[in-house]
């Protein structure tokens, strides 16, 4: 079964750039005003500078343009979220009618609005049984700090306030705000950030490949590192142990699946403390990993969730919370909350929302990514990679993947200059028009949802062609 959105379902631009709102300028021109007036996130903007960078001007499906007018395959769905692809017509549609309707009104004084309404009886509807209520936000790192605000208010409510600490992950991603950044595990960082939320503390990933020492199976290291929570929490005493937070699989980290042994494990300490359960869904939900949520696939039971990118397949901002029923209850049954965003529930986001979600639900996108291209995916990447000289391992699920680059694969040796050949591989697979991403020596892949067989094709030969060229490079082959 290939599957194709009809043509008409896209639009198509008419204008180059910007449509009728923008000027369009050379490459040149875009370059130098960029370089005068904007400052990139996460970039050496010097070094930018000095470089250019590359202007991306309309896309549709999984493709984008750049200034110049090259077709360029998107394998990293933009930054892991647009879930549907580009230029679905629904989506602007939804956001134009609302514009029109009510572009913007507050929900902090006992007003609501039809969108927001919807949105959540939809979330309801689509996030497993006991998550019934949401919070929302504008991006997930404001996701991740209104966890830990219900966190601290829902041990309030249980008149259990000394339990404040949340317990996270090293090289776990959550954002950027200061609560996202600490929550967060990258030492890079942490080291530019001076002041960091008080009471948040980090235990090892569950990262085989890279820190698995001995001769210990996957299935020993994963009960290994889930069991640094319990010693964790032995250390601080439960009862100053609020919360534990995941990401269901690391993503920014590098696409790190852990063994199957770690998340029955991690469950199983946190009901045996009584430590509240997060799953940071801002990559894993909507359908990533062919399950509506990626908490789904490792199968266990969260008590706050944190959803933002797929949300809106990133056409508008916005984030979320979706609390269980249990947290939930406490929350709303214990007077005034004092947390919320002049944007939260924003119409426009809302309305959009729903459209993405509707689309992902009524052309059962999540369900091909389940049972026909997900496994497709997986399988030619085993198929191409598995005995590549420089691929020391693959993990994935679903549309997304995380190639290992290694010296010498056998012996999970890895490159002393990991870092480096990832950059080179980025490089040429940006140079043969595929967007691939490179997080220190694991080389990402997260199309969007609705990419075809074919697509999946050219993505994985481009691929190839990089890691072959790399290969050759680096002096190994
Ligand atoms: C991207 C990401 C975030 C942060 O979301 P923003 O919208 O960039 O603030 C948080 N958690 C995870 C797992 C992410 O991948």
């Amino acid at each position: 079964m290939s599957y194709r959105i009809e043509d008409s379902a896209y639009i198509l631009p008419a204008q180059p750039a910007g449509g009728q709102t923008l000027p369009s300028r050379s490459t040149a021109e875009y370059r130098a005003l960029d370089a005068a007036h904007h400052i990139h996130p996460f970039s050496d903007m010097g070094a930018l500078n000095r470089a250019g960078s590359r202007v991306i001007v309309k896309a549709k499906g999984v493709y984008l343009w750049d200034s110049d007018g090259n077709k360029i395959i998107d394998g990293m769905a933009g930054l892991w979220c647009v879930n549907v692809g580009y230029g679905r017509k629904e989506l602007a549609e939804a956001a134009y009618g609302q514009m029109m309707e009510l572009p913007f009104y507050n929900t902090f004084f006992k007003t609501t609005h039809p969108p927001v309404i919807e949105l959540s009886a939809l979330l309801a509807e689509l996030t497993p049984e006991p998550f019934n209520h949401f919070f929302y936000c504008n991006s997930g790192s404001e996701g991740n700090d209104t966890v830990l605000r219900i966190v601290h208010q829902y041990w309030v409510t249980q008149g259990k306030q000394s339990k404040k600490y949340v317990i996270s992950r090293r090289n776990g991603y959550h954002g950027s705000t200061i609560a996202g950044g600490t929550l967060g595990g990258m030492g890079y960082m942490h080291e530019q950030m001076p002041s960091k939320v008080e009471h948040i503390v980090h235990i090892d990933q569950p990262y085989f490949f890279g820190e698995a020492e001995g001769n210990l199976t996957p299935e020993e290291f994963g009960l290994a590192r889930a069991q640094q929570l319990e010693a964790k929490i032995l250390e601080l005493g439960a009862e100053n142990v609020a919360a534990f937070i995941g990401e269901p699989f690391q993503g920014a980290g590098g696409v790190i699946f852990p063994p199957s042994t770690y998340w029955p494990e991690i469950q199983r300490i946190c009901r045996k403390y009584d430590i509240l359960l997060v799953a940071d869904e801002v990559i894993g939900g909507f359908g990533r990993t062919g399950e509506w949520f990626s908490h789904q696939h490792f199968g266990f039971e969260p008590d706050l969730i944190t959803l933002a990118k797929g949300l809106t397949s990133g056409y508008v901002p916005m984030g979320a919370v979706g609390l269980h029923d249990r947290i939930a209850k406490a929350i709303i049954e214990h007077g005034e909350f004092n947390h919320g965003l002049t944007y939260s529930g924003h119409p426009v986001a809302a309305a959009v929302a729903v459209a993405n979600l509707k689309l992902l639900r009524d052309e059962k996108i999540v369900e091909r990514v389940k049972t026909d291209t997900g496994p497709y995916f997986q399988k030619l990447l085993r198929e191409t990679f598995a005995q590549h000289p420089i691929v020391g391992d693959i993990s994935g699920v679903g549309l997304v993947a995380g190639l290992q680059l290694a010296q010498e694969p056998k012996t999970r040796k890895r490159f002393a200059n990991g870092g480096e050949v990832g950059t080179i591989c980025r490089d040429f697979c940006f140079n043969g028009n595929l967007i691939m991403r490179a997080t220190g020596d694991r080389m990402l892949l997260s199309p969007p949802l609705v990419i075809t067989k074919q697509e999946i094709d050219e993505i994985v030969s481009t691929a190839k062609k990089a890691l072959d060229s790399t290969a050759q490079q680096v002096g190994v082959s």
